[in-house]
This record gives C-alpha cells, sequence and structure tokens, in this order.
C-alpha cells in the first residue's frame, strides 16, 4: 500500500479547513473553503461531503492512500454515534454526519467537536506535547474548553464536557448567550473584553485586540477592563485546576494572539489564588487555527485503531 493518509475537515461557522494529514501529523495537502451556513444544514453537509471526496480524490492522485475521514463541527457533538446533534452557528440538527462520510467515501470516518479535538492536537502535536494531562481552552466569540487525559480527549457522557466558558465566575455579573448572568465566557471571552470596553468608552466597534494593546500602552480604562478580563479567567481555570489537576493548561483562540499581554497577568492572577492546587502551566497554543483540522485527524486514527 501507499503512504497512508487521513482525510480532516473543520467545519466553522464560516469557513473549513481542510488537509490530508499523514499519521505522524504532517500535513500534505491544505485547502480552504467558504461554510456558507446560510444555505441551511443541508446544504453545508453535501458541501462538506463534496469536499472530502475531492480531497480522497487528490490523496490517490498524490499516490496516497485515503484510510479514514475525520471531521469536526462545532456545538453539542455526539462522538460516540458520530452526529452532530445541534449547532448554533452552522445549524445542524442530528445530522449523521459519520454514517455520511462513511457511505460517500467508503472510509471509516470519526467525527469530533471542534474545540475538543483541537485539544487533542494541542496536547499530542502542539503546546501540550510530553504532557500526560492537558486543558484546552480557546478564547474567541466564546470559551470553550477540551480535556486530555493521557492523550485521549475526555468528551462527557452527552459529547458536552468542556463547557468551562458557562462555569459562572461572577454571579449577577454580565448576561450571558445561554441564560445564565456572569459566565467566565461573558466576562472574558474576546467578545465581551470588546463589548466592555466600547461600552465604558463609548468608542463603538472597539475590539478586545485593541483593549490588549492599549492597555499594554497604560491607558487606564484599558488596562481596567483587561485586568477584569483576566481575573474572571483566573478564577475560571482555578475551578478548572480544582477539578482536573492538569498539568499544562494550553490558551489558544482570538484572545491568545495578545501572548504575553494575556499570559503574563494570567500567571500572576492564578499564583495569586492557589492554595491547596498544584498549579498548571499556563502556555499558548502552538497550532493556531489548524488545531481543530489535525485534531479530526487524530481522532480518525484513534477510532480506526481501536482506541477510545
Ligand atoms: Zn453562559
Amino acid at each position: 500500500m501507499s503512504d497512508p493518509v487521513v482525510v480532516a475537515l473543520d467545519v466553522g461557522g464560516t469557513g473549513m479547513k481542510c488537509a490530508l494529514v499523514r499519521p505522524d501529523g504532517a500535513v500534505h495537502h491544505e485547502e480552504r473553503h467558504p461554510t456558507r451556513a446560510e444555505r441551511g444544514p443541508q446544504a453545508v453537509t453535501e458541501t462538506i461531503l463534496t469536499v472530502a471526496e475531492g480531497l480522497a480524490v487528490r490523496a490517490r492522485a498524490d499516490g496516497l492512500t485515503p484510510i479514514a475521514t475525520g471531521i469536526a463541527v462545532p456545538g453539542v457533538v455526539d462522538e460516540l454515534n458520530g452526529v452532530a446533534v445541534w449547532s448554533a452557528n452552522v445549524g445542524f440538527r442530528d445530522v449523521p454526519l459519520k454514517e455520511l462520510a462513511e457511505q460517500r467515501l467508503d472510509l471509516p470516518a470519526a467525527l469530533g467537536h471542534d474545540v475538543r479535538v483541537g485539544a487533542l492536537a494541542e496536547a499530542r502535536l502542539g503546546a501540550g506535547r510530553g504532557r500526560r494531562h492537558v486543558l484546552f481552552v480557546a478564547i474567541g466569540t466564546g470559551i470553550a474548553g477540551g480535556l486530555v487525559i493521557d492523550g485521549r480527549g475526555y468528551p462527557g457522557a452527552h459529547g458536552a464536557a468542556g463547557e468551562l466558558g458557562h462555569v459562572v465566575v461572577r454571579p449577577g455579573g454580565a448576561e450571558c448567550g445561554c441564560g445564565l448572568r456572569g459566565c467566565l465566557e461573558a466576562e472574558a471571552s474576546a467578545k465581551s473584553v470588546g463589548r466592555k470596553y466600547a461600552e465604558l468608552s463609548g468608542e463603538a466597534g472597539a475590539t478586545a485586540f485593541d483593549v490588549a494593546t492599549r492597555a499594554a500602552r497604560g491607558e487606564e480604562l484599558a488596562r481596567q477592563v483587561w485586568l477584569d478580563a483576566v481575573e474572571a479567567l483566573a478564577d475560571g481555570l482555578l475551578t478548572a485546576q480544582a477539578l482536573y489537576d492538569v498539568g499544562v493548561v494550553v490558551l489558544g483562540g482570538g484572545l491568545a494572539e495578545a501572548g504575553d499581554d494575556l499570559l503574563l497577568p494570567v500567571r500572576a492572577a492564578i499564583a495569586e489564588r492557589v492554595t491547596f492546587h498544584r498549579s498548571p502551566e499556563i502556555v499558548r497554543a502552538e497550532l493556531g487555527d489548524t488545531a481543530g483540522c489535525l485534531g479530526s485527524a487524530l481522532l480518525a486514527l484513534d477510532s480506526r485503531s481501536g482506541k477510545p
């Protein structure tokens, strides 16, 4: 058999990152496509299958053997049965993507949650390499986490584990999209940092990135908003640490682009708060927005080899 390769897709609300990935994580070929979610879940599903099929054809043309398909999607994902249960931004409602991909490509397939498979990739190929227990936290429009235990992702009983963004860190605080108040996501996501600063400064359209750079330059209001977010994040991470006792926390997503302007104060805020906890190392993600795609390939390889 010629060299094996996995067809890997990471489907987001706006775009799909797709690749042919070798079993060691090396990317043979990469392509991106718009999701165009406004067309509805049926059309998006058809695009996913067509793109996956095209990648398999490409693999064979390049003298490689496609051996599995891995697909990552956002929302609630039943990994065991391969069903995209629910997604706000793509519109999936109980779509059996694993089965559909297996029928279309005639290859074994695996379906995973975008952040949880991103965690898998960071734990094995990225910033968590060499560590047994890794918590990956993606901070962007929302906040989500993925726990990797001994190199395996933890999906939870209902495919909904890792919703760190909806841990309440400020009771009675800012309103969250989930209906609660004071969720970590409502206090420390890139979106909420930008919104809070815009409200207080009266400057519409200010982004979390603006806040980070202005805070670094010493602007008082920006510093305060940034510090509030950092402290909320530290409270959320400390709760996670009390539960999971991981060796390393990998921070990814848009807010982590702030680099040391985020990492240094988060490390300091955690150090201030720890009592009995063993402090995790806090590091920045290494794989950027390819983590989901690489992780879906890893998930496909794992399920193919019969690992849980
Ligand atoms: Zn919430």
